[in-house]
């Protein structure tokens, strides 16, 4: 019979997947001798099976809860539901960490019966009733959906009338009255009496775990972070230790490193007689971790050491929770901490120079990914100089937002849609914030320290947060925000400052962030590693320099064609399409030849002899004309042409699916005079830059070729000009002579185009498109309904499907080979940035990947993990 149910003493920090990181890391910390509440862990397993059975515990489950119960009573020497009245929490924790996703039942066991003895036993009348009226507001909330709102309301409503600032000062004869307001609470909200038989508490408890793992805001979680959906969540059931019990108690957070800088130094807030989440929710204003020793001597340095037995133990930052009752210091759950880019560079960095780690491993610590933060950015020195400081904050995340205000996660949601920068201003943040928070360019919270939901969520998303900025006063239900008498209401701009928690009125200028000695040092130890090289895609010099700057070893795509849409060209452009004739057309091409041949001077210069890829011309004509009455019979004015054969012209241009219409080679094979004008171009611009004594390696890219004869018709006009150019200016010129494959005729026929193409680059987006027949323009919407019933675990145009198109790509890279051994392969769709991608092109041995500017480190990064993982 299967085993679903483990003793923190059975299991150990490399079982996550059966127990869940929280599980795991309770077990693990049991076994190396730390202070851990006993209890055991409900495995995974037993979360799918429970989906499996149709969401019910079946009685074989049961039973293996209730000896895991017995023998938890026997190590503690008290009764669950008895006499001497035995407390559990019931806590959840899937293999990945999701903050605030899955909610915890504190205080069980505790009913009218239990409660006399429990006061008896503890002499704490204050205590034991706080923590009844916790016990009935998370298990009405957390198992049965009563809003803590309804809870909230009437606890504040108390404290109000007894004129009290803080939880605190409720006395014994309050927390009573608060008592009885939530069971009645309670009994309205689900329409029975609040359960007083411990065992119904529990089993409901963790039906309300294994539930909350398919609720909203667990799936756009593990949406955001890729998180399979299949994992389950593992149950905790450990016994009561009290935070709350008076002043030498206490609860609070702790990171063994800064998560915002990196820096090598304890990092945590905590509150006196507190318990649970208290701190994370943001009730009081917590301590700093140091003023722990106020309740006696050894705890803080007790705590010190035990940080760092843990730090040693995981060779990584921890993140780690405790409480202290009467005086004890209890560790309640260790993992791996969330940290900015900017500490996760600096810590693995440190920890490689501590020889914890070596460089592999370090490498292997930072995803990719999150370098994304560390690319974008920062306010202007000057510009925040001259900024209007509204008030300041804690600096919860770094990063430089500025954008419009909203209240309601909702209305950011809205706003981001409606393409408008949201930063969400709220009192605090909750989980179901979650999605406005995803939308939001940053956040902005009056309550709440460094470690409140807000900022361990934005510090895990890369946003910008300000936190506790208790100097603004939230009315989040008038949708505005005032200080010292000025309100700021919804729609008004601000900007944040994560880096130093100021708030400052208006948009703040920006400036290009600057890489640190971190960023090059990590970079470098994945350069070595990695076999992939990695080039960007840039239309301009900017955005090769740019590029150049993150390190990019080429430009792996230039569409030429964005050069055309520029101002002065654009008339040029639409004089050659409409020219009835090759005579007129190439007058109108030699008027484009000098725009063409200076961009790509530009762009050679910037890459000093690093290949350049330029794609010939690819979109349909049509692209490029007008279409409103209006501005065809301006065109038609300044072509000195009549308004109705514009007009007859850009309907004859008209196609009912141009994506598969007249593009790509399609276009140089009617109008040769296009590639023969773009050649040109191309060979005039390397000679003239190779007169100035630069280097220059360019790649002539022939986009949307399914046929070799196509491949080959190019060639016959791109070749001969090369040739007769390099005569005429007496300079050679190394150039490349190849083609995009992204036409499924184009991948399984390889080895033929191979016997003309020099190398070949993988139109990812169109080889997508065209081999699931999805129009990429139009499937956004029903991707997403693939991606909501579990049909698509991610969307194709973001990660190349490695089993269809993948299998395309693989068998034209071998096919390639077989024909042209020294093939040059890269790839040039936009999932030439996304890391699991890029680990696929790694795979199937392509020689690049290309990707744009700001990607560029992420992909060194993942191109380094892919060679890492191999
Ligand atoms: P999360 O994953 O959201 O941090 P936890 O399961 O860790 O949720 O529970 C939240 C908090 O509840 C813990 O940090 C701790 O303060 C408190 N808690 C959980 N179990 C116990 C327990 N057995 N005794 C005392 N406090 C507990
Ligand atoms: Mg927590
Ligand atoms: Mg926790």
């Amino acid at each position: 019979m299967a085993k679903f149910v483990y003793a923190f003493s059975e299991g150990n920090k490399d079982m996550k997947d059966l127990l869940g990181g929280k599980g795991a890391n309770l077990a693990e910390m049991t076994n190396i001798g730390l202070p851990v509440p006993p209890g055991f862990t409900i495995t995974t397993q037993a979360c799918n099976t429970y989906y499996d059975k149709d969401q019910q515990l079946w009685p074989e489950l049961k039973e293996e809860i209730f000896s895991h119960l017995k023998a938890l009573e026997e190590k503690t020497g008290k009764n669950y539901g008895g006499e001497n009245p035995l407390l559990v929490s019931v806590r959840s924790g899937s293999k990945f960490s999701m903050p605030g996703m899955m909610d915890t039942v504190l205080n069980l066991g505790m009913n009218d019966a239990t409660i006399p003895v429990l006061i008896k036993n503890s002499g704490n009348p204050r205590f034991v009733l706080d923590a009844y009226r916790r016990f009935i507001q998370m298990f009405g909330d957390v198992v049965k959906g009563v809003p803590k709102a309804n809870f909230d309301a009437f606890f504040d409503k108390i404290k109000e009338e007894k004129g009290y600032e803080f939880d605190t000062q409720l006395s014994a004869d309050d927390l009573e009255i608060i008592v009885q307001g939530f069971k009645a609470i309670y009994k309205e909200g689900v329409g029975s009496e609040f359960p007083q038989d411990p065992k119904v508490q529990l089993l409901e408890s963790v039906e309300a775990v294994f539930s909350s793992w398919d609720n909203n805001r667990a799936r756009i979680y593990r949406r955001e972070h890729n998180i399979s959906h299949k994992l389950g969540t593992g149950v905790n059931i450990q016994s009561m230790v009290f935070g709350n019990m008076g002043d030498d108690c206490g609860t609070g957070v702790a990171f063994t490193r800064d998560p915002a800088t990196g820096e090598a130094k304890l990092f945590g807030e905590f509150l006196i007689n507190a318990q649970g989440e208290d701190v994370v929710a943001g009730i009081r204003t917590p301590m700093q971790i140091e003023e722990m020793n106020r309740i006696n001597d050894h705890l803080y340095p007790d705590f010190v050491h035990i940080c760092d037995t843990l730090e040693h133990h995981y060779k990584d930052m921890q993140d780690i929770e405790f409480t202290i009752e009467n005086g004890t210091l209890y560790i309640l759950q260790t993992r791996t901490g969330k940290r900015t880019a900017h500490a996760a560079l600096k810590i693995a960095i440190e920890l490689v120079e501590a020889g914890f780690i070596d460089k592999k491993e370090a490498l292997l610590r930072i995803e990719p990914e999150q370098l994304d933060q560390l690319l974008h950015p920062t306010f202007d020195k000057k510009a925040l100089r001259e900024a209007v400081v509204i008030a300041k904050g804690l600096n919860a995340s770094p990063g430089a937002a500025s954008g419009q205000i909203f209240f309601e996660a909702n209305d950011a949601v809205k706003a981001a849609e409606e393409g408008l920068k949201p930063i969400l201003v709220r009192k605090e943040t909750s989980p179901e914030d979650l999605e406005g928070m995803i939308k939001a360019a940053g956040i902005l919270t009056a309550k709440g320290g460094r470690t409140s939901h807000a900022a361990v969520v934005a510090r895990g998303m890369g946003k910008c947060c300000v936190a506790g900025c208790e100097a603004i006063n939230v009315d989040e239900s008038k949708k505005q925000f005032t200080h010292k008498g000025k309100v700021y209401k919804e729609g008004d701009f601000i900007s944040l400052d994560g880096s130093t928690g100021y708030v400052y009125e208006g948009v703040v200028g920006t400036t290009e962030a600057t890489l640190d000695e971190d960023f090059e040092t990590l970079m470098g130890w994945a350069d070595e590693v990695a076999r992939l090289k990695v080039r960007s895609n840039a239309d301009t010099p900017q955005d090769a320099a740019q590029a150049i700057r993150f390190g990019a070893k080429g430009i792996g795509l230039t569409r030429t064609e964005h050069m055309f849409f520029q101002e002065h060209r654009i008339s040029a452009v639409r004089e050659m399409i409409v020219a009835q004739n090759v005579e007129n057309r190439v007058k109108a091409l030699d008027k484009i030849l000098p725009y063409q041949q200076s961009d790509f001077v530009g762009i050679f210069e910037v890459m000093k002899g690093f290949p350049v890829t330029i794609r010939l011309l690819d979109p349909p004509l049509h692209e490029f004309l007008p279409q409103k009455d209006s501005e065809i019979m301006a065109l038609a004015k300044e072509l000195d042409l009549s308004f109705e054969d514009l007009k007859d012209r850009i309907t004859a241009l008209h196609e009912i699916n141009p994506m598969l219409g007249h593009r790509g080679c399609r276009l140089a094979i009617s109008y040769p005079e296009i590639a023969a004008m773009q050649t040109r171009a191309i060979i005039l611009a390397a000679i003239e830059v190779i007169k100035k004594g630069i280097p220059v390696l360019p790649e002539i890219m022939v986009p949307l070729v399914g046929h070799k004869a196509e491949l080959d018709y190019v060639e016959a006009i791109v070749r001969p000009i090369a040739k007769k150019l390099m005569e005429e200016h007496g300079v050679e010129v190394p150039y490349a002579f190849g083609t995009m494959i992204e036409v499924p005729r184009g991948a399984i026929t390889a080895g033929d185009i191979a016997q003309t193409a020099e190398f070949f680059s993988f139109g990812t987006n169109d080889l997508t498109q065209m081999t699931y027949g999805f129009s990429r323009d139009d499937a956004a919407g029903f991707i997403n309904e693939y991606l909501d019933k579990g049909i698509f675990t991610v969307d194709p145009f973001v990660s190349i499907d490695p089993i269809g198109v993948g299998l395309l790509m693989d068998m034209a890279a071998k096919q390639g080979r077989e024909t042209r051994s020294d093939i040059h392969l890269g790839i040039c769709g936009e999932h030439g940035g996304d890391p699991s991608s890029i680990k696929f092109c790694h795979s199937i041995g392509l020689d690049y990947v290309s990707c744009s500017p700001y990607r560029v480190p992420i992909a060194r990064l993942a191109a380094a993990h892919a060679a890492l993982e191999e």
